[in-house]
């Protein structure tokens, strides 16, 4: 079956493209800066679009950080629904999303013990990552 295209705005594929280059997940006032130049002031249209993109699964939520990412996993296939699961780095701010479908269906069976449906399933799990530890251990080597 081919895959479903999904349709979104000029402006959606603009946000997904600057969300897709960052380094780190990004605040929406952090998109809404960058898209100034381009003529888009109001916060209330980056959070519409982010909704749709969320909606959509090519976008996720970080909820500890109260910022987004791209989903590393689909790119416009639509994956919607799919557990996000993240591993954060607490100093310098990345994130990666964590692929792993079995998680993903110990979730969703813990989450039906509770609820008849279970809406929000967030798994962020934070710490230092390898580069930010190396950075520090430099630090503490320099006299
Ligand atoms: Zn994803
Ligand atoms: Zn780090």
């Amino acid at each position: 079956m081919p895959q479903k295209q999904l349709s979104f705005s000029l402006q959606d594929r603009r946000i997904l493209t600057l969300l897709r280059r960052a380094k780190k997940p990004l605040s929406a006032y952090t998109l809404l800066d960058q898209l100034r130049p381009e003529g888009v002031r109001s916060p209330p249209t980056v959070y519409r679009a982010l909704d749709r993109l969320l909606a959509c699964g090519v976008v996720h939520r970080l909820e500890s950080l109260n910022a987004f990412m791209a989903c590393a996993y689909h790119a416009d296939d639509g994956a919607k629904g799919h557990l996000s699961a993240f591993a954060i780095c607490a100093t310098c701010g990345r994130a990666w999303e964590i692929h792993d479908p079995t998680l993903a269906r110990t979730i969703k069976k813990i989450g039906k013990k509770f609820f008849t449906q279970p809406d929000q399933e967030v798994i962020e799990i934070s710490g230092l990552c390898a580069s930010c530890e190396k950075k520090q251990k430099n630090c503490e080597d320099t006299p």
